[in-house]
């Protein structure tokens, strides 16, 4: 460590994560990287979020209370996007984060950090800190290439130059020819939201704007001309800070072992140990997506066709309970199907142990819904994908993995819905599977995978691009510091 080394244990950060696992995990992984640098981190959030945190190591965990669900349509309780019962109440939810302003305000007032890190999904604190003279850093929860494809698309709206929604345009300015169609283009970039949503999204970008820049979950060598773009072409203070998920390697996560111990008691974990490497296509569409049952029927019938093993994590109605669903026949194409696949596959009904499947050698593909965690976590392990985006950021994140970084092949996912589901037939599935699976091509896609996992292991060492990057900032933030 350097010389501001005696500093940067007087430096104290807040990290202030968005109210959903997707943007718990990583915010809790950034905090305890600065902390491993000799930054005080502590996270704040509510006493349901934080009860989602069992080993927060030397991060502190301060709560402070959600006022008053009951001003809003939403049950008692729901303080995670995950316990939002239906779609058409995120808006609501979205809105009723906005009233973790005042208690926020009163921590910031009595502990007053030299800095916030706040989820870009708050668009509202980088105002509240100014006034207390706090500086934020917003976290972006996707990566560089998404961030800049993003801006290009506002800034030149090359889907406005198209006919139909099927035609395709590159988009502009952007390195690598990418090419896209607006049906998959979000309908907060085509400004099409309805308007509640469309001001909290404009907020985030002015919140963006004022801040004093973003930390990106990524490596440079994972995207590198999407970073220099980024800060060369747009301008953008942004710090490439991951993966983040191997702080895990850094910090003396002894009681995380402890608890990677007792999963790996998981069933699948075993039948992985029993299973040829690169054997097995693991399947999960992250904490948020759900799938209509005529389409896990398409999934189970997809994976059997294709011959290939698998793990399947299913996302059913009873996706927090792990008991066998009533009506589960009802999802599974015919009765004796899980009978014939003894042996072959694998379905968990509940939440998988992700990262340890991924990091098993057994498995050889990834189907993913393209959240960047989930993309990132798959990175890390080395694993090539088949990519199956819905929403959100996920069209990007796919043509990330597929046409610049070519280490996955899409299942032909062509729609974005965050209500909808666009139906993709069980051929298209076991095609997809046996593309990933089979020849030369997939071997080709597995060997960069691998490749990439050993930079993003390199990027997160001493002298590493990201843990360097991440020292740059800590010492921007101590020589910016006022007190
Ligand atoms: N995840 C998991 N088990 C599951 C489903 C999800 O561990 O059964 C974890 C996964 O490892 C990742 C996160 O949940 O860290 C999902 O985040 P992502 O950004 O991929 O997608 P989101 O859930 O936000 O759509």
């Amino acid at each position: 460590m350097n010389s501001d080394n005696g500093r940067r244990l007087s430096l104290h950060i807040f990290f202030f994560p968005f109210l959903a696992h997707g943007h718990i995990t990583p915010m809790l992984h950034l905090a305890r990287l600065f902390s491993s640098r000799g930054v005080k981190a502590t996270v704040i959030t509510t006493p349901l979020n934080a009860s989602l945190i069992p080993h927060a190591g030397d991060v502190h965990i301060q709560t402070i209370d959600f006022p008053c669900p009951q001003k809003t349509v939403l049950p008692q309780g729901c303080e995670n996007l995950h316990s939002v019962p239906s779609q058409d109440l995120i808006p609501a939810f979205l809105k009723a984060t906005a009233m973790l302003r005042e208690p926020l305000e009163q921590a910031l007032s009595q502990c007053a950090p030299h800095c916030i890190v706040a989820d870009m999904m708050f668009p509202w604190v980088t105002r509240s800190a100014a006034e207390f003279g706090i500086p934020v850093l917003v976290f972006n929860g996707s990566g560089f290439f998404t961030l800049c494809a993003v801006e290009c698309m506002s800034l030149y709206r090359p889907y406005e130059d198209v006919s139909t929604d099927w035609d395709a345009f590159v988009i502009p300015s952007l390195p690598g020819e990418i090419k896209m169609t607006r049906t998959e283009v979000g309908h907060y970039v085509m400004r099409n939201e309805e308007p509640e949503t469309m001001k909290f999204f404009e907020a985030s970008e002015e919140s963006n704007a004022e801040s004093y820049g973003v930390l990106v979950n990524s490596f440079h060598e994972l995207e590198h001309d999407y970073v220099e773009y980024c800060r060369k072409v747009l301008g953008k203070k942004a710090w490439h800070v991951g993966p983040v998920s191997l702080c895990r390697r850094h910090t003396d996560g002894k009681r995380e072992r402890e608890s990677e111990e007792s999963n790996a008691k998981h069933e699948c974990l075993k039948w992985l140990d029993t299973r040829e490497p690169s054997s097995v296509v693991y399947v999960c569409f992250g904490s948020l997506t759900s799938f209509p049952k005529s389409q896990l029927r398409e999934i189970a019938k997809g994976l059997e066709a294709s011959g290939h093993q698998f793990i399947w994590a299913v996302a059913t109605s009873t996706k927090s309970n792990n008991n066998r669903d009533e009506d589960e026949e009802e999802w599974l194409p015919d009765e004796g199907y899980e009978k014939r696949i003894e042996g072959k596959g694998l379905i968990i009904r509940g939440w998988a142990p992700q990262v340890q499947i991924l990091e098993h050698k057994a498995t050889g593909a990834f189907m993913t819904h393209c959240g960047w965690n989930s993309m990132l976590e798959s990175v890390c392990a080395g694993v090539p994908m088949i990519t199956w985006p819905n929403y959100a950021d996920q069209f990007y994140n796919e043509k990330l993995v597929t046409s610049v970084l070519k280490i996955g092949v899409g299942v032909g996912a062509k729609n974005w819905s965050r209500l909808e589901r666009e139906r993709i037939e069980w051929e298209a599935i076991e095609k997809a599977v046996r593309r990933m699976m089979e020849g030369e091509e997939a071997e080709e896609m597995r060997k960069k995978a691998k490749e990439l996992a050993c930079k993003a292991s390199q990027a997160m060492q001493e002298g590493g691009s990201s843990l360097s990057s991440l020292d740059s900032l800590i010492h921007h933030l101590i020589s910016s510091s006022h007190h």
